[in-house]
């Protein structure tokens, strides 16, 4: 596994032995402060450990330091070609910004932005996102490129763009090379890993729905992360951007990087289910992935969820604790063994209870 360089970003440490943080980015209008405050505490509220918000103006902009003082994990400034919207973001004390040091223009104005990042101990990711790359543009449609040219054009242009960065001495950088398509982002970040020991920020961009931009998504990590390639992972889904949180921490978890919450087992019901599972599980996880605290206490926990009491308690025998579902009621059971009838309404109270024990 080889080892990376590390970059500091607000409170944490990216890349080298540190764990892989998680990140997300907010989908409000970072001009409304309320919203977006309110997003970013739900958002930490889940568990992510770094923000990242859209500057699309100089209103964006300015807002940033108002949103920065409400939170307590390190700001990310979005930033596309206007070196001035970075040198404000700068100014308003965010911890890092993604641009593209090629987009901005000059040298002089690449070097104002490094300086000022330098001055106040910010990062930067340069972003390199497959459908934007600049040699696109010499094609009117898609080219026909195998992954290891895909990979080979994503890197060189990331590595243009580090350049800049390293011709001014600026080391506290992390490289993103996304794509929708799997095998093209696994190609890129692995040759970047192969040439190069700038950390970087993973995930595939544009990945769709929950549910199918999650499967890409874990396809796609558990490639890269198995050989040690991230330092930090945003999955990018359609969808509240709290489950971005949760499917990256579900990701981490199932690889054995991280910990997150329990290990909740559920049947998939049948024929002799008599209670909602489905809803009983679904409110279960709202509840203990809304709020920090419950996901620290039972963090390590394994919590069954079992239709009936045919298969449920046996089943699941090596659950701390569980239900099992009856007609309207459950019988409630700690390790395989049945304690005492409890009826559906008070499971999720229940639950809640022996997480806080
Ligand atoms: S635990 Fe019971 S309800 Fe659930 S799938 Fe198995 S037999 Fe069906």
């Amino acid at each position: 596994m080889k080892k990376t360089r590390e970059v500091k970003v607000g409170s944490f440490v990216l890349g080298g032995k540190n764990p892989v943080r998680v990140q997300a980015m907010c989908n409000t209008d970072t001009r409304d402060v309320k919203a977006t405050v309110k997003q970013i505490k739900a958002l930490e509220n889940a568990g992510c450990e770094i923000n990242r918000v859209a500057v699309p103006d100089m209103d964006a902009a300015k807002a940033l330091g108002k949103i920065k003082k409400a939170m307590t994990t390190p700001l990310v400034a979005d930033i596309h070609f206007d070196y001035k919207l970075a040198l404000e973001a700068i100014k308003q004390g965010v911890d890092k910004v993604r641009i593209n040091p090629g987009n901005i223009g000059d040298m002089a104005k690449v070097k104002e932005v490094v300086l000022a990042c330098k001055d106040k101990g910010v990062a930067i990711r340069i972003g390199v996102n497959a459908g934007s790359i600049k040699e696109l543009k010499k094609f009117s449609g898609q080219p026909k490129w195998n992954d290891k040219k895909w990979a080979q054009v994503m890197v060189g242009e990331a590595l243009e763009q580090a350049n800049l960065l390293e011709k001014l001495n600026f080391k506290q950088y992390l490289v993103s090379l996304k794509s929708d398509n799997i095998s093209r982002t696994i190609a890129a970040c692995e040759l970047l890993a192969q040439q190069t020991n700038i950390p970087q920020h993973i995930g595939l961009t544009e990945a769709g729905s929950f549910l199918a931009g999650t499967v890409k998504s874990s396809i796609a990590m558990s490639r890269l992360l198995s050989q040690g390639i991230g330092a930090t992972i945003r999955i990018s889904l359609t969808e509240d951007p709290k489950m971005q949180v949760r499917a990256a921490y579900e990701i981490l978890k199932a690889l054995g990087l991280r910990e997150y919450g329990p290990n909740i087992i559920s049947c998939p019901t049948c024929g002799r289910t008599q209670v909602d599972i489905a809803g009983t599980v679904k409110a279960l996880e709202e509840k203990i992935y809304s709020d920090k605290e419950l996901i620290r206490l039972s963090t390590g926990k394994k919590i069954a969820v079992m239709g009936c009491a045919v298969n449920g308690p046996g089943e699941a025998r090596d659950a701390d604790f569980g239900i099992a579902g009856g007609r309207g009621e459950g019988l409630w059971f700690e390790k395989g063994e049945i304690k005492y009838k409890l009826p559906q309404k008070i499971w999720i109270k229940r639950i809640l209870e022996e997480i806080k024990k």
